[in-house]
């Protein structure tokens, strides 16, 4: 469903992607994991024609996103880390305009835009402007949204930071329930280690640009001598997975690269 090979991605001097290889079948459940600053949204942005790489492969369903980027639209769903709803329309409205977009019959449009506002539980706030919202309501219908067309690939880029954990398994769960029953393809990035560990079949360790490590979660602490994944994410990057100083030094010396440009 996903075939990267050789993918690059530069900003001028600095390399945000640096020559990654990988696949992910289709129904696969695929995390990818890595530090603040690994090139984790960058490789989304380019899997999704958001950002054109520098070099490399890439196919979507068999899709190239940079000479057929509608095709591949057409075969995604995503929900981002920013929220990008419409502020001045409601819940519903929100949900509407998407399914408008993408072609999903009106009486299916309306059975759907029911169930996924039920799930993720904004039946009653339906009618209510976006703006009133609180950031966990936000990306609860960001995620309703980016299910409604019913999508091959869901990306879901830290799709519950932020969210309670009743509200985080409630919505794996639906996923897991989606991918058994529609044999959605799912690729996420997280934060946390013990989603990536209980959901994802396999999982891509990304640092510095470079996948270091793939496989299942078992595989990555074999491989590591460890007995969690957290520890194996540890052992093969150095850092945590909210390194936030290791990130903002990064930071630093790109903008000093950029900056000698
Ligand atoms: P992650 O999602 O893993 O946190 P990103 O893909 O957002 O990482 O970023 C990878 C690196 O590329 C970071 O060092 C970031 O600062 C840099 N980067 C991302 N987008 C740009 C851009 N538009 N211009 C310059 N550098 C960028």
């Amino acid at each position: 469903m996903i075939k990267v090979q050789n993918l690059t991605k530069k900003y001028g001097a600095f390399t945000a992607v640096d020559d990654i290889s990988f696949d992910v079948g289709s129904g696969e459940i695929f995390a990818f994991l890595g530090p603040n600053g690994a090139g984790k949204s960058t490789t989304i942005k380019m899997l999704t024609t958001l950002v054109h790489p520098t070099s490399g492969t890439l196919a979507i369903d068999g899709h190239d996103p940079v000479r057929h980027p509608e095709q591949v639209r057409r075969t995604f769903g995503i929900v981002f880390q920013d929220p990008s709803l419409d502020d001045e329309l409601t819940a519903w409205e929100n949900m509407e305009f998407h399914g408008v977009l993408y072609d999903v019959p009106d009486a299916l449009r309306r059975e759907r835009i029911e169930q996924l506002l039920d799930f993720v539980d904004l039946s009653d706030r339906k009618d209510s402007l976006v703006k009133e919202f609180s950031g966990g309501m936000k990306r609860r219908l960001e995620i309703a949204r980016g299910l409604l067309h019913h999508p091959k690939i869901i990306f879901l880029d830290e799709p519950t930071l932020g969210l309670d954990p009743q509200t985080r398994n409630h919505m794996w769960e639906y996923l897991k329930k989606l991918n058994e029953s529609e044999g959605t393809t799912i690729f996420f990035t997280t934060h946390y280690m013990e989603e990536a560990d209980k959901i994802a079949q396999r999982i891509a360790i990304i640092d510095h640009g470079k996948i270091i490590a793939v496989g299942t979660s078992a595989d990555l602490q074999s491989q590591t001598g460890t007995k969690s994944l957290e520890e194996a994410f540890l052992a093969l990057t150095g850092r945590t997975i909210r390194d936030e100083a290791a990130s903002s030094k990064d930071m630093m010396r790109n903008m000093g690269k950029l900056w000698r440009r």
